[in-house]
């Protein structure tokens, strides 16, 4: 019912009338008065009246991610486990909050009306602004989970006897003085976010954001936003398709979430057969590793991935002191790869990593378990990051090519025999 009245409001390529001002009883008179083609123009968005929120659709990996956005400029942020609130300032200096379900939370946040000016930056006598609200930890400056603030009084709360401190994260601007926003790109709402609020340390905070569509950063991003105590992340259009879509679940944004981070719930432990040279901050040791197998019926390390991820500056420089002392003259005859593998130092099979990873695909060019499970193509790691050394295995029991087709086999992907372009490694997906 609502999605017909909505579509009836709404004039092509214009946002509906009952999206913007959800109240019948300024619709009504309207209906009665104007042209239905002109409507939206006479119930504008208003502040102080609440917007269904935009909500983001699950996914269950950056593999998603990277066929949903490819070639469009996103926007990763970090995604706040707390409470969502449409903050909006209306001409008269009215402040109201609003939950994800169009609730007046208003009164349960007296501490955030009383240092709403504070963030204020330049002359702004309206707007309308999305944010997720989270528990905050004064001493230690952290966010604390959301069952803290669920903890939080909901009615007549007395400023002077609140226990547990809020900070807020903006992600959006949907209005700003006397303007609606919500036809422009998430680039444009966000540079007049920038311009016109500021932040102030443990109280207003822009969502923790980062621009890119390199898939291993946005890898990275994803684990800094676990250990920022957050979910995982929202990835946002920036410029094409990335308006904010009222009361819609939109395909323009999309969660990721840290379970997806145990999606191959199993970690694998794998061989270091090669190092290529680091770049940049990781000039002079190995910044990546080639990876491998063991597969006991042939006797043979094969590659499964290279990997460049999950490890800090010091544990580079550990590994490659450590690695050095083994390099060989040249790879062993009993290692499996493909020569457009070949790194910059092969070394003795002497030590094992645990590694993670989002999924397992059939690859071209790498070897694990090649014959198991097609005849052509091995098995790799998508977006692998090492865990930790293993020294209580020795590199003969690490994870053989039987487990690893098996772990392939196993998932969903898989079961569910997607199209076959979904389980085929690219370049891209090295590191
Ligand atoms: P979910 O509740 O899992 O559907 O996730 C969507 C919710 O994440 C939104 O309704 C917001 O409350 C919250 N959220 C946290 N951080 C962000 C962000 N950066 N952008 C959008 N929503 C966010």
């Amino acid at each position: 019912m609502q999605k017909s009245i909505t579509s009836f409001f709404k004039p092509k390529d214009e946002i509906s009338s009952t999206d913007q001002c959800p109240n019948y009883d300024i619709i009504i008179p309207a209906i009665l008065m104007y042209d239905i083609k002109e409507l939206h123009k006479h119930c504008p968005m208003h502040p102080g009246m609440p917007l269904r929120p935009m909500l983001a659709q699950p996914t269950k990996g950056v593999h998603e991610v990277l066929e949903r956005f490819s070639g469009m400029h996103i926007t990763c942020e970090w995604k706040y486990d707390g409470e969502r609130a449409q903050i909006h300032l209306n001409n008269q200096g009215d402040i109201s909050i609003f939950s994800r379900n169009s609730e007046n939370n208003t009164a349960k946040y007296p501490d955030l009306i009383a240092r709403s000016k504070s963030f204020l930056k330049t002359n702004v006598h309206s707007y309308i602004l999305d944010s997720e609200i989270v528990a905050w930890d004064v001493e230690r400056k952290q966010i604390l989970p959301f069952q803290v603030l669920s903890t939080r009084k909901r009615k007549n709360v007395d400023i002077d006897e609140i226990k547990v401190q809020v900070c807020v994260y903006i992600f959006d601007l949907l209005y700003f003085n006397g303007i609606s926003l919500v036809t422009k790109p998430l680039s444009e709402r966000r540079m007049i976010l920038f311009e016109n609020f500021q932040e102030i340390e443990g109280e207003w905070k822009f969502a923790t954001a980062l621009n890119t569509d390199d898939m291993d950063e946005v890898q990275q991003f994803l684990e800094e936003s676990i250990k920022g105590n957050c979910e995982g992340l929202m990835v946002k259009t920036l410029d094409e398709e990335a308006t904010y879509e009222i009361a819609k679940r939109s395909r323009n944004w999309l969660k990721l979430k840290k379970d997806y981070l145990s999606n191959v719930g199993d970690s694998l432990d794998l061989v270091i057969i090669g190092g290529y040279k680091g770049k940049g901050r990781r000039t002079g040791i190995y910044g990546g590793f080639l990876l491998a197998c063991y597969d006991a019926e042939n006797e043979e390390y094969q590659s499964i991935c290279k990997i460049g991820t999950g490890f800090t500056d010091e544990d580079l420089k550990v590994h490659s002191a450590f690695l050095q002392k083994h390099v060989l003259s040249g790879a062993k005859s009993y290692f499996r790869y493909d020569s457009s593998l070949e790194p910059d130092a092969w070394f003795e099979p002497v030590q094992v990593w645990e590694v993670k990873c989002a999924d397992l695909s059939l690859s071209p060019i790498h070897r694990a378990a090649i014959g198991i499970v097609d005849n052509e193509r091995g098995i790799s790691l998508r977006f692998p990051r090492f865990i930790r050394i293993r020294d209580d295995k020795s590199p003969e029991n690490a994870s053989d090519a039987n487990q690893i087709a098996h772990m392939y086999n196993s998932q969903d992907q898989v079961k569910n025999n997607q199209k076959s372009s979904n389980g085929m490694d690219t370049e891209s997906d090295f590191y």
